[in-house]
């Protein structure tokens, strides 16, 4: 069986998702056993959900924001600091989407699999999560925007790099 790709080469392996056959240095190329159309495809759905948390940690922002601006607006605090003040929520707000993210992914490198038995329980969880998303996100927000636009541009470029065809032999 030769290389789905490189036609002349012996194939060493099949891709994990398609079977597609692949050589040596195709096979060596991704961390996981993936010919590159399924890498594509995989990092397409990754992306779009990437853009989903900017979509929504915008809109988290943008509404905090304007929550504070009219809770404080019958208050007697200097507009500078009514602004400030709204914007430091809004920052909190919009960091809740990327806390989030950033405890899924601890939790599926250390999840042991255990389920939780009861709604009530579930829902308490659930809102220690979002406690936990806020003072988390805080933090990791600039982090996980630096990393989440690298990302995007990562798979950006090599999508474009395998359409047309920059690695072939
Ligand atoms: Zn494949
Ligand atoms: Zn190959």
């Amino acid at each position: 069986m030769k290389c789905h790709k490189h036609t002349h080469i012996d194939a060493v392996a099949t891709c994990g998702d398609c079977g597609r056959s692949l050589c040596r240095e195709c096979a060596d190329r991704f961390a996981l056993l993936s010919c590159e159309h399924c890498v594509v495809k995989v990092n397409a759905s990754y992306s779009r959900s990437i853009i989903g948390t900017f979509v929504l940690s915008s809109a988290l922002f943008v509404a905090v924001f304007l929550f504070y601006q009219w809770i404080l607006s019958s208050s007697d605090m200097v507009t500078s600091k009514k602004l400030l003040t709204s914007l430091w929520a809004a920052y909190q707000g919009g960091s809740i989407p990327f806390g989030w993210q950033l405890l899924n992914l601890a939790r599926s490198k250390t999840d042991s699999g255990g389920t939780i038995a009861t709604t009530n329980v579930h829902f308490i969880f659930w809102i220690i999560k979002v406690v936990v998303s806020i003072v988390i996100g805080v933090v990791a927000t600039p982090f996980m925007l630096y990393r989440s636009i690298k990302k995007l541009k990562e798979m950006k470029s090599l999508a474009q790099e395998i359409r047309t065809g920059g690695i072939s032999a």
